[in-house]
């Protein structure tokens, strides 16, 4: 799970890394109570959960006088369809240098790797891309509390020295957190010392109770709702909504979607023996994500009866086209009763997602 800047900035704090002082609004006005706390500058910072979020205009540096105005500006924007909710509001940091740092795991060592870069920022993509030197890596073994000595040396080259034990802090950051990344980039020398201008955080989901975060707090009020019925319900960035019973056949079904150059805006698992009242509640449940063009069912009838999925899909009158391929139990009675309330029952997969990718255009 990735942490948001201001949080990740919290727990670099706790280990003694030095981060810009910064205080996180939910109104533009809440600004005005800490503008003393700042200089004639200050640096608005959208906190949302973005690559790219600077060059995408989520980052402003602003006068203080007109931190309020900029800040109402940008809580009114979203960066990459995002919507801007908190800012969190630093000092402007007088950068003498950007560099880049980042922790991660190593796969084919299976050991934390520290990434150190000599020019970070909003281009490390592309700086890396055309200098594969530009970004020096040291693996380190897990057994240890610090970067050895000399590995330390190879990683700075002529950066300044006093960027070793921030080093140092954010690779016991990684291991003590149960980190997948920590990251900062860029991290900034300036006449008054080292800051995490920006900072990255990312948990291992498999360590949230470990370290007492909430397992559910990214989660849609839709796959909230999903997850209290029991379904396994992921949401995709396509328009076609798709209803399947098992993972196997669900999982087929968004790889034909995909065969045919489609693409599934969500799709949702019923689990077994479904009766009318679950097939309703998942009807319902997928036809709420508003990219939701056209829904595609497709089940296979074993303990889960095609009449009962029938009677599902009549009572809920969605507004969009709801394409059916049964096959199975009780499949002749399905096919009637659908055929009897104008819905469309197609036999094989094939022809049910061409007529979805149809129907969805
Ligand atoms: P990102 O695009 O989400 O990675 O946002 P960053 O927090 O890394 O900010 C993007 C860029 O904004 C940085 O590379 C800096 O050049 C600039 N920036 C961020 N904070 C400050 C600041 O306090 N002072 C100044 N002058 N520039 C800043
Ligand atoms: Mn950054």
């Amino acid at each position: 799970m990735k942490l948001l800047e201001y949080e990740a900035k919290r727990v670099f704090s706790d280990y003694r890394i030095p981060v810009p002082k910064g205080v996180l609004i939910r109104e533009p006005g809440e600004i005005e109570a800490h503008l003393s706390e700042f200089g004639d500058a200050v640096v608005l910072k959208a906190q949302v959960d973005v690559g790219g979020r600077g060059k995408a205009g989520g980052v402003l540096v602003v006068d203080s006088a007109s931190a309020v105005d900029r800040a109402r500006e940008l809580f009114s924007r979203e960066i990459r369809g995002v919507p801007v909710r908190e800012i969190l509001v630093e000092e402007r940091l007088e950068i003498e240098h950007e560099y880049y740092l980042s922790i991660a795991v190593d796969r084919s060592t299976r050991q934390p790797v520290v990434l150190f870069g000599d020019t970070g920022g909003v281009e490390i993509e592309r700086t890396a891309q055309e200098d594969g030197s530009a970004i020096r890596r040291a693996v380190v073994s897990p057994l240890l509390r610090e970067v050895p000595a000399f590995l330390m040396r190879e990683l700075l080259g002529s950066a300044p020295r006093d960027i070793a034990p921030v080093i140092n802090s954010l690779y016991r950051v990684f291991q003590e957190r149960d980190a997948m990344l920590a990251e900062i980039n860029p991290l900034v020398t300036t006449p008054d010392g080292v800051y995490a201008a920006d900072a990255k955080l990312i948990i291992d989901d498999n360590a949230l109770g470990r370290q007492g975060i909430e397992v559910n707090r990214d989660l849609s009020e839709r796959e909230r709702e999903a997850g209290r019925h029991g379904f396994s319900y992921v949401e995709l960035d396509g328009t076609i909504g798709v209803i399947g019973n098992g993972a196997g056949l669900t999982m087929s079904t968004i790889d034909l979607i995909d065969y045919y150059r489609g693409r599934a805006a969500n799709f949702l698992d019923v689990g077994g023996g479904a009766d009318r009242e679950r097939v309703m509640h998942a009807v319902r449940l997928v036809a709420g994500l508003p990219s939701v063009k056209v829904i595609l069912v497709n089940l296979l009838g074993g303990i889960t009866r095609c009449d009962e999925v029938a009677h599902g899909i009549i009572a809920t009158d969605v507004g969009v086209p709801v394409i059916v391929r049964m096959a199975g139990t009780n499949e002749e009675e399905g096919r009637r009763l659908l055929a009897e309330h104008g819905y469309r029952m197609v036999d094989s997969m094939e022809a049910a997602v061409r007529a979805a990718l149809e129907a969805g255009e």
